[in-house]
């Protein structure tokens, strides 16, 4: 239980998140009074003033007033945010509330450049960070003009979406017209469309070959620690780029290991991201390192269950396990991290592909795949009745697989053969997998 006296994490949580127990679990083993945020209201609010807040995340100013209130009734020790959108809301927070409260978050503008696939761009280009050459291109433009004057391959991407929806490779003139109609269908959604301008807008970049890595970092003052290496064993070459396989510690040789840290610290210099968690893509080819993508949030989805971490107590020696969330949040509030390091252990988790496009009738297979040695967990998220979209257009797994054992290598094997035993039946293709 809380004392009074403990100090006040403010959680943002977006209504549509598989992180909300993760981090109530974190805050309650921390022993940290926790005030969650959401903007749609909740029905308990009443009877919790101090543990729950309505705030209007769709307007940044009016949201951080009514932090601002509150923090004048309840003091607030740190902001945390989950997703790039509450991440950007946890930085205007934090600015608003900063300077007498001494917390610890990003400059707003680093937000906001994290956010945003042009902005980071720009900026890395400006600091010489290695990533692809890029194009913005409106959508009122006429692909078979571009589709001309376009390097191949190449990849077109919306500025704003995450988890690579709308994210398609071209290889040709063809291509590349298809995947502009494409995306084009996908921006104008009205969820999509709803965040204005990026949403007319899109960005053309030189694909760069090569190995994908997943980086997870901590940043405290401006320096990056690795909090954790992930190889991406299924090759991404395209078109669509629904993710797999995370296996973590890295098998990459260290000097490319360190190259690719050394260009995360990089992309975190040149978007001015202070304090806080960074997840990053990153590709390593014959040519070294090149920065993907940095978000200024921790690992999305369930994936952050994958991670452990242990710290030693002082004096008696004695190891003391640390989720992914209990590290944000200490961060946050400025609470002592001491020594810590992931687990000695070899750890992954498959994101499971989209079978097919349809409505989930069932899952078969579940305990036999739960039952393959080194499995911890076979998570399905997907309920029936569930449509399953399919990348580019979709974004959501239907679930998730999380492993640990001695090496990388058994625990990558143990994801594969406990997906093997899974059997979706998806109604609408007349097929099931
Ligand atoms: P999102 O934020 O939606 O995940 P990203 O920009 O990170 O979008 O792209 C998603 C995935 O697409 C990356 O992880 C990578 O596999 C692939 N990708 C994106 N841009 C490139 C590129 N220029 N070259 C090669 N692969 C890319």
């Amino acid at each position: 239980m809380p004392r009074s006296s403990s100090p006040r994490l403010l959680l943002l949580l977006p209504t549509t998140t598989y992180r909300t127990a993760a981090f109530v679990e974190a805050a309650r083993r921390l022993g940290v009074a926790l005030t969650v945020a959401s903007d749609q209201p909740s029905t308990f609010e009443a009877s919790q003033p101090a543990g729950l807040l309505t705030l209007d995340f769709a307007h940044l100013d009016r949201a951080a007033e009514q932090a601002d209130r509150f923090a004048r009734e309840h003091s607030i020790a740190g902001v945390v945010g989950v997703d790039d959108d509450t991440a950007v809301l946890a930085a205007v927070i934090v600015e608003r509330l900063g300077a007498a409260r001494e917390l610890k978050g990003n400059p707003v503008t680093a937000a906001l450049a994290a956010r945003d696939k042009h902005r980071q761009r720009v900026l890395l280009a400006e600091h010489g960070v290695p990533a692809p050459a890029f194009e913005l291109h409106a959508l009122e433009e006429d692909p078979a003009g571009l589709a001309h004057r376009v390097r191949y391959p190449c990849v077109l991407k919306p500025l704003r979406l995450s988890a690579s929806r709308g994210v398609m490779r071209a290889d040709d003139a063809a291509g590349f017209v298809s995947a502009f109609g494409r995306l084009k269908t996908i921006l104008e959604q009205p969820d999509v469309a709803a965040c204005g301008e990026p949403a007319r807008h899109l960005l053309v970049e030189d694909f760069v070959p090569g190995v994908e890595l997943a980086l997870e970092g901590l940043v405290t003052d401006g320096c990056l620690r690795v909090l954790a290496l992930f190889d991406k064993p299924d090759p991404l070459d395209g078109p669509f780029f629904e993710e797999s396989i995370y296996v973590t510690p890295s098998r990459l040789p260290g000097l490319a290991q360190r190259a690719i840290a050394a260009c995360a610290q990089e992309a975190v210099t040149a978007l001015g991201i202070r304090d806080g968690p960074v997840h990053a893509e990153l590709r390593h080819n014959d040519r070294g390192a090149w920065l993907i993508e940095l978000a200024a949030r921790p690992i999305g989805g369930r994936c952050g269950a994958v991670l452990r971490f242990e710290s030693r107590e002082k004096g008696n020696g004695k190891r003391e396990t640390l989720s992914l969330e209990e590290v944000v949040i200490r961060h946050a509030l400025g609470m002592p991290l001491g020594a810590f390091e992931r687990e000695q252990r070899a750890a992954g988790v498959m994101m499971i592909p989209v079978p097919g496009a349809g409505v989930l009738r069932e899952v078969r297979g579940v305990a036999e795949a739960r039952a393959v040695p080194l499995v911890e967990d076979v998570a399905i998220t997907a309920h029936r009745g569930q449509t399953l979209v399919p990348w580019p257009e979709g974004s959501r797994y239907p679930g998730f697989i999380f492993a640990r054992g001695e090496t990388p290598d058994a625990v990558e094997a143990a994801l594969r053969i406990a997906h093997r035993h899974l059997q979706f039946i998806v109604e609408g293709t007349g097929d099931a997998w």
